[in-house]
């Protein structure tokens, strides 16, 4: 009897012959040694390929599966309770105004404020505009943060 290819093998694999075919070459296969090599490095090839091959989408889910069943437990209660806490909007806040900064949107903002200091016009009410909206800001933050503490 001749010896059967690598695709031959690969059909054999995957289960793609007929059944007097398939005992023909696994009764060959347990009497040669040179094909039973061959069978193997088939099956090594078909494992690598048949995850990537067919189960792609499913082995994607199952992952993404894992990941989720992994982080919910961990990490959204901990983000909550960061939000939680009245030091998040402190920090929120110093944040924005880091942000602000160092963009130079606060600067330009300054800058503003001085045009509008020195043509004497507004003078104060610009400023004191200004520290109102910082203030009730710094309000809101703080009632915000007392609901959510109260939550
Ligand atoms: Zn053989």
């Amino acid at each position: 009897m001749k010896h059967m290819s690598d695709e031959e093998w690969t059909l054999y694999v995957n289960d793609q012959l007929d059944d007097k075919t398939r005992e023909q070459y696994e009764a060959h296969l347990f009497s040669c040694d040179q094909c039973l090599s061959v069978y193997l490095e088939v099956v090594e090839a078909q494992e690598q390929q048949l995850p990537a091959m067919t189960n792609e989408e499913v082995f994607t889910d199952t992952i993404m599966m894992k990941i989720k069943q992994q982080n919910i437990p961990e990490k959204n209660p901990s983000v909550s309770k960061f939000y939680q806490k009245p030091i998040f909007h402190y920090v929120l806040a110093a944040a924005m105004t880091f942000i602000l900064m160092s963009t130079g949107v606060f600067s330009h903002l300054m800058n503003v404020v001085s045009e509008f200091e020195s043509n004497k016009k507004q003078d104060s009410s610009v400023v004191e505009g200004l520290m109102d909206h910082t203030v009730s800001f710094i309000d809101k933050v703080q009632k915000e943060s007392e609901k959510e503490a109260k939550k």
